[in-house]
């Protein structure tokens, strides 16, 4: 029997966002079948799966949504330069929503047994939609059917409903689904305010039988992160620790990720509802029927420049825009200097 070599991080740490992450019930039923290592916060996860992909098996694509966090198509060109990094649509501008038809359509037709796909866990970076639960079930059976292997990236697991193990609803239903090896790459950074500690973890969930595939898939994982980054920084994870260990903490950790989603969320409601008010041309439901921290708003690269050099609102050239940003004191401002750009 293979012996673990490491557990590659604080064991406190790794065992607290396993549960985060997958819920007492999985971790209970099949911690064995799980490697889990403690990384350089979400992008040393992402950043570790593609070298391991790479490095250790025959995957020869991985499929990004379009559009994606940015950062996802460099970490897999550097990390994984063997594979070759394809798109599925995923947003639809003309209605604002998730392209259902065609994200189904593209992996259907394109993706080969064995490709590898990444999703995100919830509230999606850059457009804040997600699919709907059966949505996603029939991303799973499509997943299942064709062999794939899911990485779920899980940047802000909380900061969606306000609820940890709602946002993680998706990667549970396809962990207790999926007859398939899966990853999750996890950050700490927005939902425990730790981003310039790097606290985070990647778990990789091995097929059930033979049950030392973990402890192997465990190995591979404490080797290549020794060879790149030695190992994932302490102090970070010595406070999440605090709070991990702590019930009190807890609570009050889960008091905060609903006042930083229901902020965000009326926030969402009162740029609408100022849109609405001010009839700014255009149907303006997405500001509030997105989730998470950002807004997809659907403004032009062109309107996006004319609202940073004449009002100085940023957003990303894309239209992207941080709806943390917004404040009871400056939203009036923003709708109406939007209102100004779309008229
Ligand atoms: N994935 C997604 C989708 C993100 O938006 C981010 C942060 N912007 C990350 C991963 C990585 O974040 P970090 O490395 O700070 O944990």
């Amino acid at each position: 029997m293979a012996a673990k070599r490491s557990r590659g991080g604080s064991g406190v740490f790794i065992e607290a966002a396993k549960r985060l992450i997958f819920g007492d019930g999985i971790v209970n039923e099949m911690s064995e079948s799980i490697a889990s290592i403690q990384t350089v916060s979400g992008t040393g996860a992402n950043s570790l799966i593609a070298l391991f992909l790479a490095t250790h098996t025959r995957c020869s694509s991985i499929w990004l949504p379009d559009p994606t966090w940015v950062n996802h198509k460099d970490i897999w060109e550097v990390n994984a330069p063997r594979i070759t990094t394809r798109c599925y649509p995923y947003y639809n501008d003309s209605i604002r929503a998730v392209d259902f038809g065609q994200m189904l359509h593209t992996l259907e037709n394109g993706a080969q047994q064995g490709d590898a796909i990444l999703l995100h866990a919830c509230a999606h970076n850059p457009t804040g939609q997600d699919p709907t639960e059966e949505q996603w079930d029939r991303i799973a059976r499509l997943c299942q059917a064709k062999k794939l292997f899911v990485i779920f990236d899980s940047a802000y697991q909380g900061f969606a409903s306000g609820d940890l193990d709602r946002d993680a609803w998706a990667v549970r239903h396809f962990t207790a689904f999926l007859d398939l090896e899966m990853a999750v790459c996890q950050s700490f950074s927005k939902n425990l305010g730790l981003y310039g500690e790097r606290v985070g973890a990647l778990h990789v969930v091995t097929t059930r039988s033979p049950p030392t595939t973990a402890i192997h898939v465990q190995n591979r994982l404490v080797d290549l992160h020794r060879a790149s980054v030695s190992m994932a920084p302490l102090f970070g994870c010595r406070v999440a620790n605090q709070i991990f260990q702590n019930q009190e903490l807890q609570d009050m950790w889960q008091a905060d990720l609903m006042t930083m989603s229901g902020r965000i969320s009326s926030m969402r409601n009162a740029l609408y509802a100022e849109l609405l008010r001010l009839r700014t041309p255009g149907d303006w439901a997405h500001v509030k029927n997105q989730v998470g921290m950002f807004s997809y708003t659907g403004l032009s690269m062109e309107e996006v420049k004319v609202l940073r050099t004449k009002y100085h609102i940023y957003m990303l050239p894309s239209g992207r825009a941080s709806v943390c940003g917004l404040t009871n004191a400056n939203v009036k401002y923003v709708a109406q200097s939007i209102h100004n750009v779309v008229m």
